[in-house]
């Protein structure tokens, strides 16, 4: 399950935020000062922050830096201001979206949503989707029932695209990257396991993978 990080002063904000996306299906944790907030970041594992810009202590734009000095997880900054939206972003800070306040919830969730999806967390490695959880050490794809372990060629392939939704890869990257260079596979080997991919996970109700003619392959996000 996705674990949400909220940083957030204003109590009632926070708890509104956080019962809203439980009865969504996410596990939310939250810390009401920046000092807190901060420390939690870096030392748990999360899914995805959600990270109010005015805190006392440690304030969001601080924050936003520090975690992105050690993680790629998923930020989205609020803020009670257009403007200081608009200056978060001429900061490059590495926020991945914006919402001021006050949130409409269900277009947080729907962010949310997006960004797991468009986010593979390098440090659990693990690739959460609406229904399908990819497991990168365990070579597991979870959707439906029980866990199916795939064959590790064919789960790097899936991991690869989906890490990366609407990017084409081409046969010879794809070979690269988890054949490895001086791999004598044929090009052909990646057709064979993007079919079996295919028939595998031809139901899946995330993901697809689409053939791009004469370029290579991507995956695509069903919704
Ligand atoms: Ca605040």
């Amino acid at each position: 399950m996705s674990k949400i990080l909220i940083i957030e002063d204003e109590e009632a904000i926070a708890d509104l935020e956080k019962d809203y996306l439980e009865l969504c299906g996410f596990e939310v944790e939250v810390a009401t000062d920046g000092e807190t907030g901060l420390e939690k970041a870096l030392k748990d594992e999360y899914s995805l922050f959600i990270l109010d810009l005015m805190l006392p202590g440690v304030d969001g734009f601080e924050i936003c830096k520090k975690i992105r000095e050690e993680k790629n997880t998923p930020i989205i900054m609020v803020s009670a201001k257009k403007d200081d939206i608009d200056k978060i972003r001429g900061l490059g800070l590495g926020a991945d979206d914006y919402m001021t306040k006050p949130v409409n919830l269900d277009e947080m969730v729907l962010r949310v949503r997006a960004l797991l999806r468009r986010s593979h967390i390098a440090s659990n490695k693990r690739l959460t989707l609406p229904h399908t959880i990819l497991d990168y050490d365990a070579l597991t794809v979870t959707w439906g029932d029980d866990p199916q372990m795939l064959p590790q060629k064919e789960f790097f392939l899936l991991f690869k695209l989906i890490s990366y939704p609407n990017k084409i890869f081409t046969r010879m990257q794809l070979m690269d990257e988890i054949w490895g260079r001086n791999s004598e596979s044929d090009l052909q080997t990646i057709d064979v396991h993007i079919n079996r991919l295919r028939r595998r996970f031809e139901n899946n109700p995330d993901f697809e993978i689409i053939t791009v003619r004469g370029l290579g392959y991507k995956a695509v996000m069903k919704e």
